[in-house]
């Protein structure tokens, strides 16, 4: 079992009277582990990160590092003491250094004349070793996050905190770089932090996931389960497209709804909100049957796969099949559940 390196509970900030940014946000990172902090904008990710890193002292609250008390009222470690590494969104390199002296600044507690030989050893393995001359604006933006990374390295802090350190980076570029800067924490035993509000990002980067809202964590889990397992409709329509519907449930593991009976992740009794992933559902080809009936209303080809949007017995529903599966706008089709439904919410009977 993995030991715990930052441990997090209660933790609140406000900036104004209008109420806390980040309320009651409790988490634990384990060695080893990449974890992310995912939601839509505004929603207090950036604080909580700077609540860790000492950038912001907090109302309410604690913050262990390995087991240290760094954060709480009345107590505030300083940045520098708390021997955490920071990766920003704009690389925040120094522009007049080039990148080995990027990499050699940040070694303050190495005896000088040491420190450009050890930041020439974290550029080889961040793969910079042959641009360590350098300037950053000789330097592509894939390139200058990975100087920006061996920088929060080279000190061998425990804990590297990440804000959206991949979004200034095009599509292909941000793919590759994240996939190396995630082989180069593993093989660092580093743990990671990263702030992101992109799903996909969050989904292949790390090894569990925070979803926040509001100010609030709404579930933490690994990646499957926060996407196949969402526990509130907020992380099921965050974390992706996926269809709602409402049912009554009886006790039992299965639900009578428009699309015929459908399984359910639980027992359940009540009026329940359930929510289905496109890709756990199908389409066949049927004949015209009046109100039976459903009806390609789009389709989106995708590649590797192809969204088809449905119009069955009055709702809406989106669909993913693979790309084999052809369909034409205005076919006559039923939708079939492939796997059970999960259940968001229950209300008891009246
Ligand atoms: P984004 O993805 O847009 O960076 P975020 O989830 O990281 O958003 P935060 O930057 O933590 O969100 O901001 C949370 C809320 O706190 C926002 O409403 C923001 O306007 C407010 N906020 C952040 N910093 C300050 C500050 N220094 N003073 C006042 N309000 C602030």
């Amino acid at each position: 079992m993995k030991k715990s390196l930052l441990h997090i509970s209660g933790l609140t900030k406000s900036f104004d009277q209008s109420g806390p940014v980040v309320n009651q946000v409790g988490f634990e990172v384990k060695e080893d582990e990449i974890f992310a902090l995912l939601g839509p904008s505004g929603c207090g990710k950036t604080t909580t990160l700077r609540l860790i890193a000492g950038f912001e002292h907090c109302e309410d609250g604690e913050i262990h590092i390995e087991g240290e008390l760094v954060e709480s009222p009345g107590v505030h470690l300083s940045p520098q003491k708390r021997k955490v590494g920071f990766v920003f969104q704009d690389y925040a390199l120094f522009p007049h250094m080039n990148a080995l002296e990027n990499v050699a600044f940040g070694l303050k507690e190495v005896e000088r004349k040491k420190r450009p030989v050890l930041a020439e050893e974290v550029l080889c393995r961040t793969g910079m070793e042959k641009y360590k001359h350098r300037m950053p604006d000789e330097l592509s933006g894939g390139q200058q996050q990975r100087v920006a990374l061996a920088r929060a390295i080279a000190p061998k802090p425990k804990l590297v905190l990440m804000d959206e350190p991949f979004s200034g980076l095009d599509a292909m570029l941000r793919d590759s770089t994240r996939k190396e800067v995630r082989a180069i924490l593993k093989k660092s035993g580093m743990s990671a932090i990263l702030v992101t509000h992109d799903q996909e990002e969050a989904l292949s980067f790390a090894d569990r996931i925070a979803v926040m809202n509001n100010g609030q964590i709404e579930q933490i889990g690994t990646p499957e389960e926060v996407y196949y397992h969402p526990n509130t409709q907020f992380v099921a329509q965050f974390l992706g497209r996926t269809n709602l519907f409402r049912a009554h449930a009886d006790g039992s593991d299965n639900v009578e709804t428009r699309l015929g009976p459908v399984k359910i992740n639980r027992e359940a009794e009540g009026f329940i909100l359930c929510s289905i992933r496109p890709e756990h559902l199908t389409i066949e080809r049927c004949k015209p049957n009046g109100k039976e009936t459903g009806i390609i209303t789009g389709r989106e080809f995708r590649g590797h796969d192809i969204t088809y949007h449905v119009l069955f017995k009055g709702d809406k529903y989106i669909v993913h099949t693979d790309n084999r599966l052809i369909f034409d706008v205005d076919e006559p089709v039923v939708v079939k559940p492939l796997e059970p439904a999960v259940v968001l919410e229950q209300k008891a009977n009246a």
